[in-house]
């Protein structure tokens, strides 16, 4: 009888000319429509052999359709970030302002003076677009641009200490997520770490007895994602500046997230500036471009020139560069800081900035409509958090909307995999939603995918 079963399957060429199919062969490409009915046939076949019924042709069909629209959407799509983590690495960290977006299809439309220099008409360098404004904006002599912080860093330390010696305070050698172990970039610059003073204390003695004549960097590293926190002790930047020049060390501050603007102005505690590592003396200062600084994935190494011109020059650096596309997005958002409008265009900081009344009021009119289709749905106070390995346990007073639901765990899922995709918070038998971090624009959406998912 499964035999009898298989004989009805229908055949490739059968599938396709079922009307709705063929007009799906049209409208896409052949091939993968073939292979689509090929993997549902497969898969009734095997059905079939197990002892169950071959699908209906109608049935088959919808999978095929289904398929081949499943497989031509893209699985990198927009998310609603309703968590209240404002540089959410997991969900692309800074959303872009409107400037550095439009800068960023502006270039990337046509073609662009990438590498060429409009009034000679030669060729040029994709590492000048950033310079003058990072100089400016930091106080630095001159800029280099890579990939991301890691490989700033990766880049700084292969080129300036290989073979040498590197000099970290032991309660900086840091994870930071996603596998970025600072022990581990350093192996792979083919520097030799040489660990300074204890977990907690580190005195600039313990530098001066550790730096010998092969040490090349005194790298300081941010904490980022952790605090150290009760009988500890770190030198400031300048002391360490101080020994460095002594005994022929380059000094290497790496900020993690770094910022410009001075976060204490927003009721947090004091994440350390560009300008401030800067101005102490660091030879070289390195940053992540989407972090606190709320532009593209980007490092950023700012310093003294005769260095950056030693990193230019370094091979890695055709490696790790940055495409058209990073450049126009940042050279937008350093702009935004230069016209002294970044925290009202740049989204950190206007997530950031944006005052608890303002968002109790979103989030009562969101609970107000919510209600009104139904929903269990109340505002309490809250807690976001900035997130991007800065500002380790600092928290922003906030109004959040909470959901009650008997399977809160469920609605969570139906949310995240609900169309826009939206994340939340779950806190014990409640889903909570932050409109700190939800874009003003998404408020629509964001409804329309709550009263969907409840
Ligand atoms: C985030 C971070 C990095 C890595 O930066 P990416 O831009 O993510 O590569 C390096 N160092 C510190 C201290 C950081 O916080």
């Amino acid at each position: 009888m499964g035999v009898r079963e298989l004989r009805q399957l229908p055949s490739v060429d059968r599938v396709l000319q079922i009307p709705a199919i063929h007009q799906l062969a049209q409208d896409h490409a052949r091939e993968l429509v073939v292979e689509e009915i090929r993997a549902v046939l497969e898969e009734a076949r095997r059905k079939v052999q197990e002892g169950g019924s071959a699908p209906s042709p109608g049935d088959a069909a919808a999978q095929v359709m289904q398929r081949v629209e499943a497989g031509l959407r893209p699985s990198l799509r927009p998310v609603i970030n309703a968590s209240g983590v404002i540089v959410h690495t997991n969900l692309g960290r800074a959303p872009l302002s409107l400037r550095a977006r439009q800068a960023i299809e502006a270039v990337t439309r046509g073609y662009s003076n990438l590498e060429f220099e409009l009034e000679e008409g030669g060729r040029g360098s994709r590492h000048d677009h950033a310079v003058g404004l990072l100089t400016r904006l930091s106080g630095a002599e001159a800029a280099l641009v890579v990939n991301n912080n890691a490989a700033a860093l990766l880049l700084v330390l292969a080129c300036l200490a290989r073979h040498r010696q590197v000099l970290i305070a032991r309660g900086q050698l840091v994870e930071i997520g996603g596998g970025f172990r600072i022990p581990e970039i350093l192996a792979q610059s083919g520097a030799e770490l040489v660990e300074v003073g204890t977990t907690n204390r580190t005195h600039l003695e313990d530098y001066a007895g550790a730096i010998g004549p092969r040490a090349a960097v005194i790298l300081r590293v941010h904490h980022s994602n952790f605090r150290l926190a009760g009988f500890v002790h770190q030198p400031p930047l300048t002391e360490l500046v101080e020994l460095g020049r002594g005994r022929n060390s380059l000094v290497v501050d790496d900020l993690g997230s770094g910022t410009f603007l001075d976060t204490r102005a927003y009721g947090l505690a004091a994440e350390p500036t560009v300008q401030e590592s800067v101005a102490a003396g660091a030879d070289l200062v390195t940053f992540s471009g989407d972090k606190l600084l709320g532009g593209p994935q980007a490092g950023i190494i700012v310093g003294r020139a005769a260095l950056i011109e030693r990193l230019r020059r370094h091979p890695l650096t055709r490696a790790l560069r940055v495409d058209k596309a990073t450049l126009a997005g940042l050279q937008a958002t350093f702009i935004a800081y230069l016209d002294g409008k970044a925290a009202e265009e740049i989204p950190v900081w206007r997530m950031i900035a944006a005052p608890a009344p303002d968002l109790k009021r979103r989030a009562e009119a969101w609970a107000e409509e919510l209600q009104g289709k139904g929903l269990r749905a109340g505002v309490i106070e809250g807690r976001s958090t900035v997130g991007g390995g800065s500002l380790p346990e600092e928290t922003l007073p906030t109004f959040v909307l909470a959901l009650e639901h008997e399977r809160p765990t469920e609605l969570a899922r139906a949310l995240r995999t609900g169309n826009p995709a939206v994340v939340g918070r779950l806190e014990g038998e409640r889903l909570l939603l932050d409109p700190r971090t939800v874009l003003p624009e998404e408020d629509e959406a964001l409804l329309r995918a709550l009263a969907a998912a409840y």
